[in-house]
């Protein structure tokens, strides 16, 4: 399909849940931005180059997908790029709610654009940075978490943190 998809997330770090939507996204559509949130509400352990380092070694190779980063409104940012849906991972009924929501206030904002949800993968369906962080900053295992290629990187800074 000859559309521009965008998917949006704080990526810190990077998980193979991620991975996984992104992956499906580049095979479905002509175009996919993968736009790195800054938000200021949030405090991330990765910084945003850090961030962008790390997905752009993930993501090597997939040749239509670039990575961008901005503050602001996502909807807006489509707008201005000519970008037509959104494509995000639906892991459990509890992201439901939230995701529902934005996708209502998007779309309130900027009525031509879509949103499109996947289903997680079953593999990577309970997977979150989050989650990555808290095992990774107390030693723990996280090489079914993240790409292969990043994971040492990864282990390396949380340690420090
Ligand atoms: P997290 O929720 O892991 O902190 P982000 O905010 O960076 O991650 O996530 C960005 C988007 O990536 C989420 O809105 C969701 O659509 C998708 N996503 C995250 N983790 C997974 C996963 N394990 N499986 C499928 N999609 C996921």
């Amino acid at each position: 399909m000859n559309k521009t998809v965008i998917c949006p997330g704080s990526f810190d770090p990077v998980t193979l849940g991620h991975l996984d939507i992104i992956k499906r996204a580049s095979k479905m559509f002509g175009k996919v931005y993968i736009a790195v949130l800054v938000n200021s509400s949030k405090t991330p352990s990765f910084s945003i180059e850090e961030r962008i380092e790390l997905l752009s070694d993930a993501v090597k190779g997939l040749d239509n997908v670039e990575i961008v980063s901005f503050e602001g409104l996502l909807a807006e940012y489509c707008r201005q790029h000519g970008v037509d849906a959104i494509v995000k991972g639906l892991r459990a009924v509890s992201d439901f709610d939230y995701e529902f929501q934005m996708a209502m206030a998007n779309k309130k904002i900027n009525p031509e654009l879509e949103t499109i949800f996947l289903t997680a993968d079953s593999d990577s369906m309970y997977l979150s940075s989050s989650m990555v962080r808290e095992i990774g900053s107390m030693g723990g295992d996280i090489s079914n978490f993240v790409p292969e290629c990043v994971h040492d990187r990864i282990v390396k800074k949380l340690k420090k943190n």
